[in-house]
């Protein structure tokens, strides 16, 4: 039989449907996967019983003619900040450890209701702060992809980094992830899958655990274009219960995939050629612009006057947002708590709080609570809202001139786990390029493109304008037909 590991989700949907193979046997591979390939560190909690119970219920269906779902015996890994009812949920923090939510996030409960089943609850960097997997308090996550003649571990990108690495590495053939300022895009970069973040509202934020709620998304990490669209589709969808969700109807994505872009219009903004950023990004990126051209498209320069000011901005806005929505975690409602002998009210709060948060989530609210104060306020947070609204307006201006935006998805390549731990600039910097999408809230999606000179895979970012995820996707699939990135990474089982 096939190695039924090497399989993305189209091909297990449609296999399954069509009795090439059983739910059951795609389940207990990539299960026995998953096990034997512990070393990665992609999840946090593994849960083979519930891949395997999803597979019997899509066997059973299928025995009884019945429609088996657009996710129809698909296992996936879930990033471990959606809420599984049951399941230890922790955001990566210790501060929920032991947490299992009576509630089930919308997004995993969508795709349980289309078939899917759950492979595991996957590793990320605390409270998807990070760029690198290393702020986890449940260790780094390694990449599966060595440097050429190298064995040092690599990171797989952040926050969304147990996903990418459980991608690539094809222990699971599709995975969650959530992106709030390029936690979706980056890690695809970094390990040659595709990952898009849909339009703000797309997907409920219902049973996610909050980091910056103005701007985090969920959306599909896999293989291929069609395998996000047939994902996105089954995550998406309006939920009363997320006052932003968009009330609109989920379009048929895979249906109308179509990588002939006659007609289109793609802007490349002058903005994205900055100091710092590596020769062969900037090689891709003309690479990028080639294919485009080749399948139909116009290719046109368009300005995006205020992209220096996105990220200083994104580190005003996301850090204000995370400490009001983390203040929640105070030692009453969840997880830890600390309570030294004859302690009051208020030692709780600094016990548990001082114990359960790693640095960086320490970094970010001291951050956020800092351009919140009385005295800074006007100076700081006000200002990074005006800078967010001229971020979006530089992208409408853009948009009167093209339909989608090609940019490279990251500066440079993934590096090796532990080289930025000192240097916290250099590791937001990692984001310039994804952050003024998330500040939009516009959809965008990052495709594998080539392997550098090191032999590690460099991704390219299509942003579209709101609610036409349709085009990125379309974009994406004519990059991914030409760019016919099929490389894998070093087996780990
Ligand atoms: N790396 C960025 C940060 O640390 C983005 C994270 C994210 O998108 N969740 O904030």
């Amino acid at each position: 039989m096939t190695d039924l590991t090497n399989l993305g989700v189209k091909a297990i949907r449609d296999g399954v449907a069509g009795g090439d193979f059983t739910a059951r046997e795609v389940a207990e591979a990539f299960n026995a996967a998953v096990a034997q390939a512990a070393e990665l560190n992609a999840f946090i909690v593994t849960t083979p019983e519930h891949a395997l119970a999803a597979a019997d219920a899509t066997d059973a269906k299928r025995a009884a003619g019945e429609d088996l779902g657009a996710m129809g015996g698909v296992p996936i890994g879930m990033k471990d900040l959606f809420a599984s009812h049951g399941v230890q949920t922790t955001a990566a923090s210790d501060i929920l450890g032991g947490f299992k939510p009576e509630y089930e996030s919308t997004v995993s409960q969508n795709l349980w209701n289309a078939g899917a089943g759950m492979l595991g609850k996957l590793n990320l960097d605390q409270f998807a702060m990070g760029s690198s997997n290393e702020t986890s308090a449940f260790g780094n996550v390694a990449s599966p992809w060595r440097k050429t003649g190298s064995n040092a571990a690599m990171s797989p990108g952040g926050s969304s980094g147990g996903s990418s690495a459980a991608v690539a590495s094809r222990i699971a053939p599709a995975a969650t992830g959530t992106d709030t300022g390029g936690s979706i895009r980056q890690p695809a970069a970094f390990t040659g899958i595709c990952g898009i973040k849909p339009t703000y509202g797309r997907c409920s934020r219902w049973g996610v655990v909050a980091f910056a709620s103005s701007l985090d998304q969920a959306g599909p990490m896999a293989r291929s274009v069609e395998d996000c669209s047939i994902m996105l589709g089954a995550m998406a969808g309006f939920d009363a219960k997320d006052a932003t969700s968009l009330k609109m109807d989920v379009p048929d994505w895979e249906a109308a995939l179509s990588a002939d872009l006659k007609g289109k219009k793609v802007g490349i903004p002058k903005e994205y050629r900055m100091e710092g950023t590596d020769q062969e990004i900037l090689d891709s990126w003309e690479q990028g612009k080639a294919w485009l051209k080749d399948a139909g498209a116009e290719v046109v320069d368009v300005s995006l006057p205020h992209t220096k000011y996105a990220l200083p901005a994104y580190y005003i806005i996301a850090p204000a947002e995370a400490s009001s929505n983390l203040a929640r975690y105070d030692g009453v409602r969840y997880g830890l708590r600390d309570l030294p002998d004859g302690a009051g009210l208020q030692d709780m709060y600094a016990e548990t709080r001082a114990a359960g948060f790693g640095d960086e989530v320490k970094r970010r609210i001291l951050i956020g609570t800092y351009v919140l104060s009385a005295g800074f306020y006007d100076a700081y947070y006000n200002q990074a809202q005006k800078v967010r609204a001229l971020v979006s307006r530089d992208f409408e201006n853009a948009f009167a001139e093209c339909d989608l935006i090609l940019a490279p998805t990251t500066p440079t390549a993934s590096f090796p786990l532990g080289s930025l731990n000192d240097d916290p600039l250099t590791m937001y910097l990692n984001d310039v390029f994804a952050v003024p999408a998330s500040l939009a809230g516009l959809p965008a999606m990052s495709v594998p493109a080539s392997l550098n000179a090191d032999g590690l895979p460099l991704g390219l970012q299509l942003v579209g304008r709101p609610f036409d995820e349709q085009s990125v996707l379309n974009a994406g699939l004519a990059i991914q037909q030409r760019a016919g990135f099929d490389h894998a990474p070093k087996k780990w089982w």
